[in-house]
């Protein structure tokens, strides 16, 4: 080979083994055509790791105080240093105890939550964290539109004015990217489901639905509108009885796949906004 041609294939190479060698060291902060949800198995509890096509991040709840340190350890070997933002859907323990240690051990631009913060004696030690370190963080309720991360929308579908209720004040919200939508509806119960089917009709139809209430919920006209291609489930053992044979059975009868974190441990879906991998 002549000193001319070996120039050219290294001046051809170089830059190719560098963007290579720079997007693993980088983990996944770059972007890409996909977008990735992985419902980490936190056992009886959520938590939900979003990585949008443009590289950004989100954390949707932390589990409870034991699942947290997991969780924070899948962030570390995804070398996840920093989240973009953290939704905190409601403060029983089995959704945000865990974003304490995630807190203390990641990087967060952004958090929010819906209106309850100054009534829930469980939020209050965890925003005097989030105040100390400067963190935004902003409160948002049914109809808002989150639209920081390219190409895909989040938007806002519960709770409009709040009840009292933990559960039924959760936030739910859908994620679209082109023509792939999540329902990620925490744990409102059947009658607050009964509820979003009302108001938004057509609008609930999904792509992927995770199953309100750690399967205590979800069924009926819910379901049926909701019209997933595969539905999960984030559930493990506990005293909550979740989940409720009878809500098992309506997937099963509609032929709506349901994958179980306590059977496959942390499920990824992966999509490019036409089709979904999982
Ligand atoms: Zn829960």
């Amino acid at each position: 080979m002549k000193q001319t041609e070996k120039l050219w294939i290294l001046i051809v190479l170089f830059p190719i083994v560098l963007g290579i060698s720079c997007s693993v060291c980088l983990g996944r902060a770059v972007s890409s055509d996909y977008l990735l949800i992985h419902f980490i198995n936190v056992g009886y509890g959520d938590s939900i790791f979003v990585e949008f096509p443009d590289g950004a991040s989100m954390l949707i709840d932390g589990g409870n105080r034991e699942a947290g340190v997991r969780v924070s350890d899948y962030l570390e070997e995804r070398k996840i240093k920093k989240l973009d933002l953290v939704v905190v859907t409601h403060p029983h323990p089995d959704h945000m105890e865990g974003l304490f240690s995630v807190a203390q051990e990641h990087k967060i631009d952004s958090i929010i939550a819906n209106e309850d913060i100054s009534e829930s004696k469980n939020y209050i030690p965890f925003f005097e964290v989030v105040k100390g370190k400067g963190i935004e963080f902003k409160q948002v309720k049914r109809g808002d539109i989150i639209n920081r991360f390219k190409k895909v929308e989040i938007e806002i579908l519960h709770p409009d004015k709040l009840t009292g209720n933990w559960n039924n004040d959760s936030l739910a919200m859908k994620l679209t990217y082109k023509k792939v939508s999540f329902l990620i509806i925490a744990d409102l119960g059947q009658k607050i489901c009964d509820g979003l089917v009302e108001y938004y009709k057509e609008r609930l139809k999904c792509t992927v639905v995770k199953v309100p209430y750690h399967g205590k919920s979800g069924g009926g006209e819910f379901i049926r509108k909701a019209s997933p291609e595969v539905a999960v489930l984030s559930v493990g053992p506990s005293i909550w009885g979740a989940p409720l044979e009878e809500i098992l059975a309506q997937y099963k009868d509609l032929k709506i796949p349901l994958l179980r974190t306590d059977e496959k441990g942390t499920i990824v879906i992966k999509t490019d906004g036409e089709k979904i991998w999982f």
